[in-house]
């Protein structure tokens, strides 16, 4: 009975990881990026925090160019990147899907200027990352800090147009707004 127990621990385990995990890329999913920027928004009294969003930039061209398998391998190394949960004495970082090649990050406890630190310390990391048989990449940053005024939707809406701007100004860039 032990046995079996603990069988079915691990499975329930293996479950709730499959519910809020992105299978390509190991991050978390929209889901609960967004789950966990609703409830940071809920006691944003207590704690400030910072949104960063990503989107790598030209990647149609990756795909048409090399095919869908090495445009997976883009996405895998830009995840990578995003996998560390300790930078520069900030904590809790969460790291999503966002969408196809879209990532969102939340930085509790970070205003906007050690998120936009973070921000350029990632987008040189990717565009320095080697692919094999790639030529290097880039991704560009939308950041923006939680008021306590907004609501989820003003908050997103924000850091996706600080992103929209960062592509419009030329791409492989980090704008704050
Ligand atoms: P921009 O610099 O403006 O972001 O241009 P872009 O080409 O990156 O943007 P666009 O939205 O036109 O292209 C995104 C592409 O991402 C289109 C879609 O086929 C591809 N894509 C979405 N999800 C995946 C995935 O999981 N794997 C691969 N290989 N491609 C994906
Ligand atoms: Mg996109
Ligand atoms: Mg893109």
């Amino acid at each position: 009975l032990e046995e079996s127990n603990r069988k079915l621990e691990s499975v329930n385990e293996k479950l709730k990881m499959a519910a809020i995990i992105d299978g390509l890329t190991g991050l978390y999913n929209r889901k609960e990026i967004q789950a966990r920027i609703d409830q940071a928004l809920l006691q944003i009294n207590e704690e400030r925090f910072s949104l960063i969003m990503l989107d790598i930039d030209n990647f149609k061209q990756v795909n048409d160019t090399y095919g869908h398998q090495q445009g997976d391998n883009v996405i895998k190394g830009l995840a990578n990147i995003l996998h560390y949960k300790q930078a520069d004495g900030m904590h809790n970082i969460s790291a999503g899907r966002w969408g196809g090649e879209e990532f969102m990050m939340l930085l509790p406890g970070s205003g906007a200027s050690s998120a936009v630190r973070l921000a350029e310390l990632i987008r040189k990391r990717f565009a320095n990352t080697e692919f094999s048989g790639i030529k290097p990449q880039t991704v560009s940053l939308g950041v923006t800090q939680a008021e306590r005024e907004d609501t989820s939707d003003s908050l997103c809406s924000r850091v996706d147009m600080a992103l929209y701007r960062a592509k419009k100004s030329g791409k492989n860039k980090v704008v704050l707004i």
